[in-house]
């Protein structure tokens, strides 16, 4: 048979089929009972044949559509000419397959398609024309939904940061329909899980891969989502990625927050799936705002906070931070019975250095014990600043002998390292050291008094030196 722009679909069947009798309202008969929409077109991709469901999906009446192009139902004219490159022209030799695309109806709205379509030939192999089987990959229903869903989540403030990340992790994961969701952060060669959620649970969140053998590695300096609907089949089945996760299908996309490049996030799965479309990325686009906006506003909370729990001018804890943490080591001591120690420290003589070089001198001396303080004990003693030249040391598991060692290391380190006044002078700081150890059934309050009436007991005894308070005294 030769190629006839003339030609039916039904001819296509058996070539020694009688054509005629294989007419549209034939057809019409066979189709319209099909809840999906057929559409037949010729070897120019003219349509010539639609049933009834193509009538409701698309909105066109059928005479409204034979004799056009396949174009008309196209959201996107891009589409129309890879389709026509990849499957719908004489030299293809793909058979029929699904893939998703997007179509646009005759008032303008928008649709993701699942398309089952092929060329036809004749028995002698020659070309006919072509057909595509077309449903709704997702009604436009569900897209709606998924996005409404997404802004109820970012809107909703009885939510947490880390409830509404989860959250939108699941709706678009339960779009996409597939298994396994990742919220990732990725400094320098770590990618660690932030957030996640995966049917298997297997994955958790803090767990960290070397971010090269992550599908998101692909993903990270792309400058949008990309996805692999067939890893397996893909360029990427020998990286690393696929070998170690067996991943079949990923769709991903970069999160920037506040200008920066921070992380992924991503929805995959260990079966194929169907490749994915515009739309798909275009929702993977609106998910990444919606979460680089809470991990934003996350960022900027949790600087706040640490403001408000620093001292501005040394940078150590502040009071009202430092009588926080010292609470939580005491209920951690009565409930362990482990030891708990402080320091109450005053700068001796410090109005003298006001006096003789200016406030700012002082400030200069304040910052300058800070910065030694800071690297005295281990990491999980702290120093906090309790006001004016005021400091105290927490040392949790610390008996009070190890509370005076530490304040004698600390008199020595000032004593060996002059601080430097911005003025170009050089001041060297002593301390008067109060050492208390919380004892059983003791309140804070009691245990910070007798610090400080140590304190004023090393005064007394002359300054530069460690008391220590016996309960008992
Ligand atoms: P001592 O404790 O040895 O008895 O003498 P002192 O001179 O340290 O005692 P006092 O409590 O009389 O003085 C503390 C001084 O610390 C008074 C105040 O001007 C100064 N000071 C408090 N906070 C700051 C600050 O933030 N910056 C500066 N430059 N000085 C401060
Ligand atoms: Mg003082
Ligand atoms: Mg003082």
């Amino acid at each position: 048979m030769q190629d006839n722009k003339e030609t039916t679909a039904a001819s296509v069947t058996d070539s020694n089929m009688n054509i005629d009798a294989i007419s549209p309202p034939v057809l019409t008969e066979i189709f319209d009972s099909f809840s999906e929409a057929v559409v037949v077109a010729d070897t120019s991709r003219q349509i010539v044949y639609v049933n009834s469901a193509t009538e409701s999906l698309f909105g066109y009446s059928k005479d409204q559509l034979y004799g056009h192009e396949t174009k008309i139902l196209y959201a996107d004219e891009h589409d129309f000419s890879e389709q026509g490159k990849k499957r719908f022209n004489p030299t293809s030799k793909i058979s029929a397959e699904t893939y998703r695309v997007a179509y646009q109806r005759m008032d303008g709205g928008m649709f993701l398609g699942l398309t089952t379509g092929s060329a036809m030939h004749s028995s002698e192999g020659a070309l006919v024309g072509y057909i595509g089987i077309i449903r709704p990959a997702r009604t436009s229903d569900q897209s709606l939904d998924t996005l409404q869903q997404v802004h109820a989540i970012a809107s909703d403030v009885s939510l947490t940061d880390t409830q509404k990340i989860d959250a939108v992790l699941k709706v678009g994961l339960s779009h996409f329909g597939l298994e396994v969701a990742i919220q990732a952060r990725i400094k320098g060669s770590e990618y660690l899980v932030e957030h996640c959620i995966d049917h298997y649970e297997q994955l958790t969140p803090h767990t960290t891969f070397d971010f090269s053998e992550t599908y998101c590695a692909h993903t990270f300096h792309a400058s949008g989502p990309i996805g692999f609907h067939f890893a397996g089949e893909s360029e990427i089945r020998n990286h690393p990625c696929y070998r170690n996760f067996k991943l079949e299908s990923y769709i991903g996309i970069p999160l920037e927050v506040d200008g920066k490049l921070y992380g992924t996030i991503s929805f995959s799965g260990y079966s194929p799936t169907e490749p994915f479309c515009k739309d798909d990325y275009i929702l993977m686009a609106l998910l990444a705002d919606t979460v680089s906006y809470i991990i934003y506003r996350k960022t900027v909370e949790d600087k706040l906070l640490e403001l408000a729990r620093t001292d501005e001018l040394t940078g150590l804890a502040n009071r009202r931070s430092t009588l926080e943490r010292l609470r939580e080591h005491a209920k951690l001591s009565y409930r362990s019975g482990g030891y708990l120690t402080v320091l109450s420290i005053d700068l001796d003589f410090f109005k003298k250095i006001n006096d003789n070089w200016g406030h700012s001198a002082g400030d200069a001396a304040l910052v300058g014990f800070a910065d030694i303080a800071a690297t005295l004990g281990r990491d999980i003693d702290f120093c906090g600043r309790m006001g004016g030249e005021e400091f105290i040391f927490v040392l949790p598991n610390t008996d009070s002998r190890g509370g005076v060692n530490l304040g004698n290391r600390l008199r020595e380190r000032l004593a060996a390292a002059p601080i430097k006044l911005d003025n170009n002078e050089s001041v060297t700081l002593s301390v008067s050291v109060g050492v208390a150890m919380l004892e059983k059934g003791e309140s804070l309050e009691s245990l910070l008094a007798r610090a400080d009436e140590a304190t004023y007991a090393a005064k007394r005894g002359g300054r530069d030196r460690v008391c220590i308070s016996e309960l008992n005294n």
